[in-house]
């Protein structure tokens, strides 16, 4: 027989590539007690969601929710609902979500174009500029954070070229929402996705989402039905909004609430105050890190504060440290994907997770391990 006892884990300190650590105020939500999907009470919790979501993403778009799936569904939703078979999509690929977003657009039946760079390094406007002349797109799709290398995408020049071209302007938002500046309205992105658990620090499971009125056009004119039909936002929006509000699926009603507060904690904190905790904390961990011998993977100019990629020092055993941080001092920091693995780690200050006692904790136990 197996011997199951009540749920007890380790109390972990988390700073890997997500999730990040929740503030007891979200987790103390997430045990209020259920009321149904579509009780009144619960339309206002969604309504008040929708509402600071539009505002962290600096957006007016009233399509704009919360997808009941993890960051991947949010990033299969703005596909699936823009893409038909036989479409042209320039696909960006600087890391493993590049690679991520270029996959799902196949299976939408598109003709993927890709743009790619080397790994740790921005994507190049100019190689840009290039494929886009070279096709008729329908979108353009590219990852602001690419949390498998630790690089900020620029997004100003790219949205300009795209815009020229006719396309529309996909965003994986992911690792970027609420960590770093991010302003959908004005930096003219059509369709976003994000996740819960990075900088915005809530459970895991719900990617918030923003759709433009182009984007809506486009939806409105498909020929052909959404390929997915939890996914299809023909009929996912009358769940969110309008007066019916008609019952699609049962939304996940405990990481709504759970959502709810962690919106309020970051409008409490102000969104530039909290992207200048996130880069003040990177400074510091960064001159802890030089100071212990690491490298970072990226350049200065393109590193992203919350996601940060070091190269791992000769004759240090990468994997016997990380598992010696996660037994002995309950610290998680996550390892190289792809081309990467065992010669990075990915050291995540995101939401929560990003604070002075965070970076002092792994610097210690770096010290004392090394
Ligand atoms: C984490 C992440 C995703 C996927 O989110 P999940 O919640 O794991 O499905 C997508 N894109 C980026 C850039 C991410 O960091």
């Amino acid at each position: 027989m197996r011997n199951i006892s009540e749920l007890n884990t380790s109390k972990r300190i988390l700073m890997g590539p997500g999730p990040s650590d929740v503030h007891p105020r979200v987790l103390k939500s997430m045990a209020t007690p259920l009321i149904g999907h579509l009780d009144p009470e619960f339309l206002e919790v969604m309504d008040d969601i929708k509402f600071m979501t539009q505002q962290t993403l600096k957006t007016q778009n009233p399509l704009t929710f919360v997808v009941s799936a993890p960051g991947s569904a949010g990033m299969e939703t703005c596909l699936v609902n823009l893409l038909e078979p036989g479409d042209e999509a320039v696909v960006c690929i600087h890391g493993v979500f590049g690679n991520r977003l270029a996959d799902i657009a196949e299976r939408c039946g598109a003709k993927v174009i890709k743009v790619e760079s080397e790994w740790g390094k921005p994507i190049n406007p100019d190689d840009v500029k290039k494929a886009l002349a070279n096709c008729n797109p329908k979108l353009l799709a590219i990852v602001h954070a690419e949390t498998s290398t630790g690089v900020l995408q620029p997004m100003e020049e790219i949205s300009k070229l795209t815009k020229d071209a006719g396309a529309l302007l996909v965003v994986d938002a992911v690792t970027s929402y609420c960590g770093v500046d991010l302003r959908v309205d004005e930096w003219g992105i059509d369709a976003l996705y994000s996740g819960s658990q990075k900088c915005l620090s809530a459970s895991p499971g719900l990617s918030p989402v923003t759709f433009s009125q182009a984007a809506i056009d486009v939806l409105e004119n498909r020929k052909t039905k959404v390929q997915s039909w939890f996914l299809d936002l023909t009929m996912v929006k009358n769940y969110w909004e309008g007066a019916k509000r008609a019952y699609h699926h049962t939304a996940p009603v405990s990481a709504m609430f759970g959502m709810r507060e962690a919106l309020r904690l970051v409008l409490e904190e102000g969104l530039e105050n909290r992207f200048q905790r996130h880069k003040k904390n990177h400074e510091l961990l960064r001159d802890g890190l030089e100071g212990l011998g690491f490298e970072f993977l990226v350049e200065k100019e393109y590193r992203l504060p919350m996601l940060n990629a070091v190269k791992i020092p000769a004759g240090i055993d990468e994997l016997a440290i990380r598992k010696r941080l996660l037994n002995e001092y309950d610290i998680e920091v996550g390892g190289g994907l792809g081309p990467f693995a065992g010669k990075i780690w990915r050291i995540g200050l995101m939401g929560e997770s990003a604070t002075t006692n965070h970076v002092n904790m792994l610097l210690g136990a770096l010290k004392a391990i090394i």
